[in-house]
């Protein structure tokens, strides 16, 4: 809800290459009340983003053109650039090793959802790293 009553759309967006994948995160996200854009590639993630205000970017690590890692990066320094505030990131990954997350970490994204994940383990992640931007 806005200052004023009416409802706010917190928009998010999804870059995921596989379609199926995508298609039960976008069911997820609905479900917790988002509105969902969806990119199937990290530059076209890229784009959108420096074009539009995202709520979230759910980004996940290897997808073609260019991967996740790459675009986490390219929106960060352009966020710094513009000197825009830093839209959370949450990558999205199968591997669960630690190096993986350091890359994430390293990338500039807020954390790491390990696939396959609930929709409580999503709902959580996303909480936390949007804190007020949910309001
Ligand atoms: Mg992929």
């Amino acid at each position: 809800m806005s200052e004023d009553g009416t409802l706010t759309t917190q928009l998010v967006l999804l870059a995921d290459d596989n379609e199926e994948m995508s298609t039960v995160i976008e069911d997820m996200l609905d479900f917790l009340g988002f509105e969902v854009a969806v990119a199937r590639d990290g530059r076209t993630a890229v784009e959108m983003a420096a074009a539009n205000a995202y709520t979230l970017i759910l980004m996940d690590i290897e997808m073609p053109v260019m991967d996740g890692l790459a675009a986490a990066e390219a929106i960060r320094l352009r966020e710094q650039a513009d000197l825009t505030p830093a839209v959370p990131i949450l990558g999205i990954t199968g591997h669960t090793d630690r190096g993986t997350h350091l890359l994430c970490q390293r990338a500039g994204m807020n954390d790491v959802l390990t696939k396959p994940f609930l929709m409580v383990q999503l709902e959580e992640k996303v909480k936390a790293a949007c804190g007020a931007r949910l309001n």
